[in-house]
């Protein structure tokens, strides 16, 4: 058989723009490297779970490496590392670089709540014997999802003396998980009626916590005391200590390996926590930079970024004011200087659910890094649209470094849509790109990437982080 390429195909090789499964492109040994990284990720998203554990998790690695907290009447210099604790539920990190700050900085943004079910402020209450906590669904679910799940319950309780009392029930294998019940199928008729969206009722994830009773013969709500009693003898907590509370019932699953090859994971909250864990990573990892990075893991992105954790506020702003005046510059200078990679997740093809996608603006699982020009919905409302400039300087970035990547549109167009931080970002006068790891089943309580993917978004960050 003759090998040599005809002029012909190698016309096509020339003008064509193909993609490739990144197993293709990557040597045995890179593909290893890849798994490898994803095993400390892994074990990233059983710890952090909510944003108040991945803020725990990655300022605790900060300190060992370094990072102090930041002070804006202190004089800063090449290598010096900082961070921001916003609240203990965002944080901000930053190594300064080699040139002035005055050539702006280079921010990695990715957010680090995902969707989930929060108690309400009056949670506690017994219905035929059992005590449940009533929830308050949090970012966009598929509200059918979300019964029938081990459900751990984490977070923050202020007592009345304003002491804080930390609550996490449900990682540990020898814990117990909480639960929102569902109709069996032989009572299920008029429900399978129903609309998906409204099978299940919002009023109706309440989690199911405790159905034993207190012994009295004199009392009511017996299963209520004896709940609040347990609660007490633990925590020292009562229910009115509940008031001023924040409690996020969480999928109590694992991450895991999925498939024989075990290329993928499955987990909950890959959204965003796929971008914000290789952020991180490279902050950590990247050696001599030229620019100042500066790497934010947010909170809020799940409900529009509102509230003083989220982007849609001034803490970003501030901490860069900051910075800049340290060095007798204008805030404003150095933004306008700025550019940032909008780290979020995208929507891989789905076989099963053709019909939502382009195929050719999809992005695929194994595919590699997904760069997004814009997000939005119907006509690319809410979204920041990267100018073709930035997007040319980011593609050569990427393909100078052998990174694969691939575009994606979060579905066909009109069929729906969704925004990221960018635009917010993008508001200071930052040139701003959308880049993210293709995920499926996004939003539901254990979510699918592919490790080679999340290789990629690691060697991305890190390369941005590293331009001369
Ligand atoms: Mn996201
Ligand atoms: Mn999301």
């Amino acid at each position: 058989m003759n090998n040599e390429k005809s002029s012909a195909e190698m016309l096509k090789e020339k003008l064509f723009y193909t993609k490739k499964h990144i197993a293709e492109i990557l040597s045995d040994k890179e593909i290893e490297t890849a798994f490898d990284f994803c095993d400390e990720y892994k074990n990233f998203l059983d710890y952090a779970r909510t944003e108040r554990r991945a803020v725990n998790y990655a300022v605790n690695k900060a300190k060992e490496l370094g990072y102090k907290e930041f002070d804006k009447n202190k004089k800063y210099a090449q290598g010096d590392k900082v961070f921001v604790n916003n609240r203990g539920k965002a944080v901000i990190f930053a190594t300064i670089g080699k040139k002035p700050l005055s050539e702006g900085v280079k921010i990695s943004a990715a957010h680090i709540d995902s969707p989930r079910l929060d108690l309400k402020q009056v949670p506690v209450y017994e219905d035929s014997e059992i005590a449940f906590f009533k929830t308050h669904y949090y970012g966009g679910i598929k509200k059918y999802q979300w019964p029938t799940v081990p459900l751990a319950l984490y977070g923050t309780v202020i007592k009345s003396d304003g002491s804080a009392v930390d609550i996490k029930i449900g990682d540990d294998k020898n814990d117990p998980v909480f639960y929102v019940t569902d109709l069996l199928p032989h009572l299920a008729q008029n429900q399978s009626q129903k609309k998906l969206s409204e099978a299940i009722d919002g009023e109706s994830l309440n989690l199911v916590v405790a159905s034993m009773p207190f012994k009295d013969d004199k009392i009511s709500e017996k299963v209520k005391l004896n709940l609040l009693n347990i609660l007490f003898e633990k925590y020292g907590i009562t229910e009115a200590d509940l008031l001023s509370a924040e409690l996020e019932a969480v999928p109590a699953f694992d991450a895991r390996d999925i498939g024989f090859d075990r290329a993928l994971i499955g987990a909950y909250g890959h959204d965003d926590r796929v971008c914000a864990y290789p952020a991180l990573m490279a902050e950590f990892a990247a050696k001599d930079i030229e620019y100042t990075s500066v790497t934010v893991l947010t909170d809020k992105e799940e409900i529009g970024s509102d509230g003083n954790t989220g982007l849609n506020t001034a803490y970003l702003k501030y901490f860069i004011y900051d910075l800049a005046e340290c060095f007798n510059l204008s805030g404003r200078d150095v933004l306008s200087k700025s550019e940032c990679m909008s780290a979020d997740v995208n929507a891989a093809y789905d076989p099963n659910f053709p019909d939502v996608y382009e195929r050719r603006n999809a992005s695929f699982v194994n595919y590699g890094v997904v760069v997004t020009k814009y997000t939005g919905s119907r006509g690319k409302s809410g979204t920041s649209d990267a100018s073709a400039e930035f997007m040319g300087k980011i593609r050569n970035l990427l393909d100078s470094q052998n990174i694969v990547w691939q575009t994606g549109e979060l579905g066909k167009v009109d069929i729906g849509g969704g925004g990221t931080v960018a635009k917010y970002i993008a508001a200071l006068n930052v040139d701003v790109i959308d880049v993210g790891v293709p995920v499926l089943s996004m939003h539901s309580p254990y979510e699918v990437v592919s490790k080679l993917d999340v290789y990629m978004a690691y060697k991305v960050f890190l390369a941005f982080l590293e331009q001369k």
